[in-house]
């Protein structure tokens, strides 16, 4: 692969927003084998960008990871006191990120491109009154039974019903203000290094008296990468998942790809309702902020088109 004649010349900057397949096999399994093999297998496309020469900021999901974390707390409550979910998005981003870092260096050192990768473990700022608090509605962990969520709900957490499969807790999913370890980030990135930040979102915290608290909340990884992205002063946002392109009537006869969009074209699909909350919807929402704020190019696409889709040729891309 190379830069030259896809619009974006070498040295561009790139800022990745991983997601969960990049993390967990393509059952969903999440066991420690299984996350290693599947960053293993996403490490390749990011290492053939940077081979190719582009600065590459990455930052990555969190939910199975904190979905195992909230099972362990759950479990082992009488012996070991819960911690709270800000904690959670902590620990991952570490885990995560160190996995990332060898598997990085791996793939880079074998395309003869090496280059130090850096872990940022992140603090995102984000309002104390967000509506997101008083009314949470982003899914965490796994379903339960309605008696076993009944007994959470007695200790204080939020549940609801999803149909057949069961109960899960709600958690309050706040707008990302400030991604406030990005300068770190900017540092080692101008530096040279490649970056890891802003994980799961990064741990949501508020300014309370002059300092800065932990909140019980997750920030969307794709809104916080958006942010980050400006914050990095990056060319280009990809969003890497595990469908080829946006679709709009998604689920319907009419489901057609999103090829080559406009930010003005995406607000629209948006508001007609095309792109479902908390899966596609923040995605397409980071693009369209991304591109809409002056960046250069944003790209939805899938892991394996990264590259192609960081040079506006694959994916769902939006330019102005
Ligand atoms: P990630 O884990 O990569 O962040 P998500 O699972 O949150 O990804 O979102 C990707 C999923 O969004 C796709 O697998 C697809 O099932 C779903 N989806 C919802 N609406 C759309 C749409 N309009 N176009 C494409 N995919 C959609
Ligand atoms: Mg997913």
């Amino acid at each position: 692969m190379t830069w030259t004649g896809g619009g974006t010349p070498g040295g561009a900057r790139v800022m990745i927003a991983l997601g969960g397949n990049a993390m967990t096999a393509s059952d969903g399994s999440a066991t420690p084998d299984a996350q290693a093999a599947a960053i293993e297998r996403a490490m390749a496309p990011v290492a053939d960008l940077v081979a190719a020469g582009a600065r590459v900021a990455l930052t990555h999901g969190n939910g199975p990871q904190v979905g195992n974390l909230l099972i362990k707390n759950r479990l082992a409550a009488g012996v070991v006191p819960p911690v709270p979910l800000d904690w959670c998005g902590a620990q991952t981003q570490a885990t995560v990120g160190v996995m990332i870092m060898n598997a990085l260096e791996r793939a880079l050192a074998a395309r003869g491109a090496s280059r130090p990768v850096a872990t940022i473990v992140t603090r995102t700022l984000v309002d104390a009154a967000d509506p997101g608090f008083a009314d949470p509605a982003k899914p965490v962990g796994r379903y339960f039974p309605e008696r076993q969520a009944r007994s959470a709900m007695e200790r204080g957490e939020v549940w609801r019903p999803f149909g057949e499969r069961g109960w899960r807790r709600v958690v309050a999913s706040p707008e990302p203000l400030e991604i406030l370890d990005a300068g770190a980030a900017a540092a080692l990135l101008d530096a040279g290094h490649i970056v890891v930040a802003a994980g799961g979102g990064g741990a949501p915290v508020v300014r309370a008296g002059g300092t800065l608290r932990g909140v019980e909340a997750v920030v969307d990884k794709d809104l916080a990468a958006e942010l980050l992205a400006r914050r990095l002063g990056a060319d280009v946002l990809v969003i890497a998942t595990d469908v080829e392109h946006a679709m709009t009537g998604y689920g319907t006869p009419d489901e057609r790809p999103l090829h080559r969009t406009t930010a003005a074209e995406l607000a629209r699909l948006a508001a007609a309702g095309h792109f479902a909350g908390g899966s596609m919807g923040p995605k397409v929402e980071a693009v369209r902020r991304f591109v809409a704020a002056g960046g250069r190019r944003a790209a939805i696409a899938s892991l394996a088109r990264l590259g192609d889709a960081a040079r506006g040729a694959a994916g769902t891309v939006v330019e102005a």
